[in-house]
C-alpha cells in the first residue's frame, strides 16, 4: 500500500513497526506537494526544510524510545494559526508579510506531540467565505474536478487532505468552514465545542463563533488528532476546563440505541435532490447499524443564515480594527498624514469580501440601527440555542446534510454574496449554538462528493465521532481518492 493511502493510525502504526521512517513519510509527502500543489493552490507556505528537521527530530526520539502516539506524522495547518518564524497570512494581502513571533496553541501542543509541519494552508480572507475564493493568493481547486471550488473557508486544508498531499490538517470554523468544504472534497472534519480547542494564536474572526479543528480522511484520524490538539488552556479565557477523554477508545461505542433525530428543516426547498438522496440512504444505514431514528424540528434554525450575517460581520468589524497599517499589517507607501496612512493601508490591505463585512459589522452596530439588527440577531441567537437545547432533551445526535450542493464551480457565485452565504445554511446552526458537529463523506452526485452532518451536544465530541466511525465501518467513500491522486 503506498503510503499516502494509509490513514493516520496506519502511518503512525508503520512508523511505530519502524517500516518506515518520519523522514522518509516526510520525503513522501513532499514530493506530492512538489507534485501537484501548483494546480490545486492548496498551500500558501510549503515548510519543507522544517519539515525534515521535525522528521529527524521524531526518528532520533523514536530511536531513545522517547516517541508519542503522533511523533513522525505530518500535518498542516490553516495559515489562519501563528507559526513561530512562519509566514501567517489569513490569506490576506494585510498579513502578506507578517511573520508570527509565537506559535498559537494548537501549533504548539501538536508539534509537541511530535508532528511534523509540512507547511501553511490557504484559505478564504480571514476565514470569510464559501468557496476559497476570496483568498489574496488565488482560488483552491477541488481534486475531484478542478473547475470546481473545494469549500471554503478551510479550503486548502480540505483539498491538500483530499489529494493526500497531507494526511491531515487543521482548520477553523465559523460557520461552517471545517465541515463545508469536507464535504465538498470528500473528507471527515470536525468542528468542536465552542471553548474545547485553544483559540490563543489563532487569527480571530467572529470570537463568539470561533473554533479550531480537523480535516482528515476518517472520524478515527479526526479523533487522533483532536485527543492532541485539544484541553484547557489558560491563555485563551473562552477555552473551557473540561476534561478530555479518550476519543480513539472512544470510537468503538455501538449505534445500537443511539438515538437519532433527523433535522426537519435541513430538507426543505433550497436541498439539491440528490446530495438529499445520498443523505437519505445514509441515515437508513443508521438506521441499519441499529440507531433509532426520528424525526426533529427546530423551528428558528432556518433563521441561522441572517443571525450569522449580522453577529459574525459585526464581531469581525471589530476584531479586525487591529489591522490599521500601525500596530498589525500592510502599511501603504508615503501617508500624508495619519488618516490616509489608515485608509490606504486597509483599502489596499483587505480584499472585497473583507470590507463588505466590516462595512456591514459597522453598520448593524452603529447607533440607530445596533436594536434593529444586532441586539435582534442575539435574541433570534438565544432562539435557536433553545431549539438544540429541546432537541437535545430527545435526541443523542443530530442528522442531516452539511451542505446544499456538492462543488460548485469556480466563479459561479462570487458576485452574488446572498446566494454564497445561502452555503452555510446547514452548519451556521451549531456555530451559533456552541456545539461540535462534523461531516463524513456519504456518497457522491456525479463524481462529487457528498456529506452526511452529524451535530452533538456541548462536549458530545465522543458521540459524533463514534457515530461518524460507526458509519465509516460499513462504508468505504473515505477511502476513495480523486482520479489523478490515487
Ligand atoms: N462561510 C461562512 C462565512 O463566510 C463561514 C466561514 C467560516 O466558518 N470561517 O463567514
Amino acid at each position: 500500500m503506498s503510503l499516502h493511502t494509509r490513514s493516520l493510525a496506519e502511518l503512525a502504526a508503520g512508523l511505530r513497526a519502524k517500516e518506515f521512517s518520519a523522514v522518509e513519510l516526510t520525503r513522501h509527502f513532499l514530493a506530492r506537494i512538489e507534485q501537484a500543489n501548483a494546480g490545486l493552490n492548496a498551500f500558501v507556505t510549503v515548510t519543507a526544510e522544517r519539515a525534515l528537521a521535525d522528521a529527524a527530530r521524531a526518528d532520533a526520539a523514536r530511536a531513545a524510545g522517547r516517541a508519542g502516539p503522533l511523533s513522525g506524522v505530518p500535518l498542516a495547518h490553516k495559515d489562519i494559526f501563528c507559526t513561530d518564524g512562519i509566514k501567517t497570512s489569513c490569506g490576506s494581502r494585510m498579513l502578506d508579510n507578517f511573520v508570527a513571533p509565537y506559535d498559537a496553541t494548537v501549533v504548539e501542543r501538536l508539534a509537541a506531540a511530535g508532528t511534523v509541519l509540512l507547511g501553511k494552508t490557504n484559505m478564504d480572507e480571514f476565514a470569510m467565505g464559501s468557496s476559497n475564493e476570496t483568498s489574496y493568493y488565488g482560488p483552491v481547486r477541488n481534486p475531484w474536478d478542478p473547475a470546481t471550488v473545494p469549500g471554503g473557508s478551510s479550503g486548502g486544508s480540505a483539498a491538500a487532505v483530499a489529494a493526500r498531499l497531507v494526511p491531515v490538517a487543521t482548520g477553523t470554523d465559523t460557520g461552517g468552514s471545517i465541515r463545508q468544504p469536507a464535504a465538498l472534497v470528500g473528507i471527515s472534519g470536525i468542528k468542536p465545542t465552542y471553548g474545547r480547542v485553544s483559540r490563543y494564536g489563532m487569527i480571530a474572526f467572529a470570537s463568539s463563533l470561533d473554533q479550531g479543528g480537523v480535516l482528515a480522511p476518517s472520524a478515527e484520524d479526526c479523533a487522533l488528532l483532536l485527543g492532541a490538539m485539544a484541553g484547557f488552556d489558560p491563555r485563551d479565557s473562552t477555552s473551557v476546563d473540561v476534561p478530555v477523554p479518550d476519543y480513539a477508545a472512544g470510537l468503538a461505542t455501538s449505534l445500537k440505541g443511539v438515538k437519532l433525530g433527523v433535522l426537519k428543516e435541513f430538507f426543505s426547498a433550497g436541498l439539491d435532490a440528490a446530495t438529499g438522496a445520498r443523505v437519505e440512504a445514509a441515515i437508513a444505514q443508521l438506521r441499519a447499524l441499529g440507531a433509532d431514528v426520528v424525526e426533529v424540528s427546530c423551528p428558528n434554525l432556518p433563521l441561522s443564515v441572517p443571525t450569522y450575517y449580522v453577529v459574525a460581520p459585526a464581531e469581525c468589524s471589530s476584531n479586525l480594527s487591529r489591522f490599521d497599517g500601525v500596530r498589525f499589517g500592510h502599511r501603504c507607501q508615503g501617508p500624508k498624514d495619519l488618516l490616509d496612512l489608515y485608509k490606504r493601508s486597509r483599502g489596499e490591505g483587505f480584499g472585497a469580501e473583507v470590507k463588505r463585512r466590516i462595512m456591514t459589522g459597522t453598520y448593524v452596530l452603529s447607533a440607530g440601527y445596533y436594536d434593529a439588527y444586532y441586539l435582534k440577531a442575539q435574541k433570534v441567537r438565544s432562539l435557536i440555542n433553545a431549539d438544540f437545547r429541546r432537541a437535545f432533551a430527545e435526541v443523542d445526535l443530530l442528522v442531516g446534510p452539511t451542505s446544499p450542493t456538492p462543488a460548485f464551480a469556480i466563479g459561479a457565485k462570487v458576485d452574488d454574496p446572498i446566494t454564497m452565504y445561502l452555503n452555510d445554511i446547514y452548519t451556521i446552526g451549531a456555530n451559533l449554538a456552541g456545539l461540535p458537529a462534523m461531516s463524513v463523506p456519504c456518497g457522491f452526485v456525479g463524481n462529487l462528493p457528498v456529506g452526511l452532518q452529524l451535530i452533538g451536544p456541548h462536549f458530545g465530541e465522543a458521540r459524533v465521532l463514534a457515530a461518524a466511525h460507526a458509519y465509516q465501518c460499513e462504508t468505504d467513500f473515505h477511502r476513495r481518492l480523486p482520479a489523478g491522486f490515487a
